[in-house]
């Protein structure tokens, strides 16, 4: 059985083909500038690259040229469209109208379209587009939506209630959403695996999505009972970009001393702030780590509060569950920065914690790498992070 899994942005629709049996990826790639000038497909398969150049207006010409792609006689893996299997949509945010991943019908897409919009207005839209051009070009093929959110569904109130007024946060539901979830939960899963703790209700793991954006998330018998992202993927831990945490006055003074309009302070805390903000060098942490090696004081302090505020959040998070016994990295930075995983790391002795320098400096191989002693309590995993899987996995799930 093979399904596509489909993440459309505004502008860009990626994909792959993934054989359910082995679950392995047989085709994939990603179409860019849809509906600019010089758009074009980049697709991968029967081990060959192809790039269509061509006008691709909307996401329907985007998705009819995957489905051309993925049976080109070239670089094609499938002999016809009804090989595929369902569809499985990656969304931004459920809010808290979809629990779980759902099953596309008319109800479902009715609340996605109304009711999710305001919460993601830039992620969204753009899913349901894809979604829309996914089910005009293949319509009786079954659609599945996966949301990066409700890996979160299961915090208890005390963890994503925020402390404003609770008539408030039923009015507008404003709380603690999280994000990232499909990779958390994906991760944790592995964890366990790894561990021999599958199903044990009380294994206890800190998940740290750390890449350009970042959280960390606490995992306790394979559910999410904590997560650092909030009300939108701008909380929590400095991220490239993004700032983090901020007291929101600081929102109302910077706007007065910098002449902005709110909407334009949040703009600035997501584009102007974190790492690149701090060390005035790049959100990227490869040249941070060049830069704070070449003795670039901001570069080394952008790390030290990178490292620091992920710490706070391994130790809160180890008080919420009673304890950790696992802490997986994931993500680009967690999955390829070993200083920041060492900075993470140091200090947490007392939980337990005892890193294994020359295994934490080992390449990156894209399997599940152990880089604790072994006389350590706490297990500290490297796991390369698959959100494409989880999503085919889930859709699989429904539509079997
Ligand atoms: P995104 O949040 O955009 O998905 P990623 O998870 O791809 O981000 O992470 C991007 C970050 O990972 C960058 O800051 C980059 O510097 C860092 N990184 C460090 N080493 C590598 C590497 N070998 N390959 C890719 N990214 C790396």
């Amino acid at each position: 059985m093979k399904i596509l899994v489909v993440n459309a942005g505004s502008s860009s629709l990626k994909y792959q083909l993934i054989d359910m049996d082995t679950e392995a990826v047989v085709a994939k790639g990603g179409c860019e500038r849809i509906g600019i000038q010089g758009s074009l497909l980049k697709a991968k398969g029967n081990g060959k690259e192809k790039v269509y150049e061509q006008d691709i207006p909307d996401h329907k010409v985007a998705i009819e040229l995957v489905l051309h792609a993925l049976q080109d006689g070239e670089i094609g893996v499938i002999a016809h469209m009804d090989e595929i299997s369902a569809v499985g949509h990656r969304v931004v945010a459920s809010g808290e109208y979809f629990k779980h991943s759902v099953l596309v019908d008319d109800e479902v897409l009715k609340v996605l379209e109304e009711k999710t919009f305001e919460l993601a207005p830039l992620h969204n839209p753009a899913a349901a587009t894809g979604l829309r051009a996914c089910m005009q070009v293949m319509p009786h093929t079954p659609m599945v939506l996966v949301f990066d959110t409700s890996f979160h569904q299961t915090m208890p109130p005390k963890a994503y209630l925020y402390g404003i007024a609770y008539d408030d946060y039923k009015a507008y539901g404003v709380r603690r959403y999280g994000a990232h979830g499909t990779s958390h939960k994906f991760v944790s899963q592995e964890a366990a695996k790894y561990c021999g703790r599958e199903g044990d209700e009380n294994f206890k793991v800190v998940t740290c999505h750390l890449g350009n954006g970042s959280s960390i998330s606490a995992v306790k018998g394979g559910k999410c009972v904590d997560t650092s992202m909030g009300f939108t993927p701008l909380a929590g831990v400095l991220m490239g970009t993004r700032s983090g945490d901020v007291d929101p006055s600081a929102v109302e003074f910077l706007a007065r001393k910098k002449g902005m309009s709110h909407a334009e302070v949040i703009t600035y805390l997501n584009k102007k702030c974190g790492v690149a903000g701090i060390s005035g060098v790049s959100s990227d942490f490869r040249d941070l780590t060049a830069g704070a090696k070449e003795g670039n004081e901001r570069c080394r302090l952008a790390l030290d509060m990178f490292e620091y505020q992920c710490k706070k959040f391994v130790g809160a998070y180890a008080a919420a569950m009673g304890g950790v016994d696992c802490i997986v990295f994931t993500a680009g930075v967690g999955e390829n920065t070993s200083v920041v995983r060492a900075g993470v790391c140091e200090g947490l002795e007392f939980l337990g914690v005892q890193l294994d320098k020359e295994k934490n400096e080992g390449k990156n191989d894209g399997s599940v790498r152990e880089i604790s002693a072994p006389a350590s309590k706490v297990k500290v995993l490297v796991i390369p992070t698959n959100e494409e899987l989880v999503i085919a996995r889930e859709t699989l799930a429904l539509v079997k």
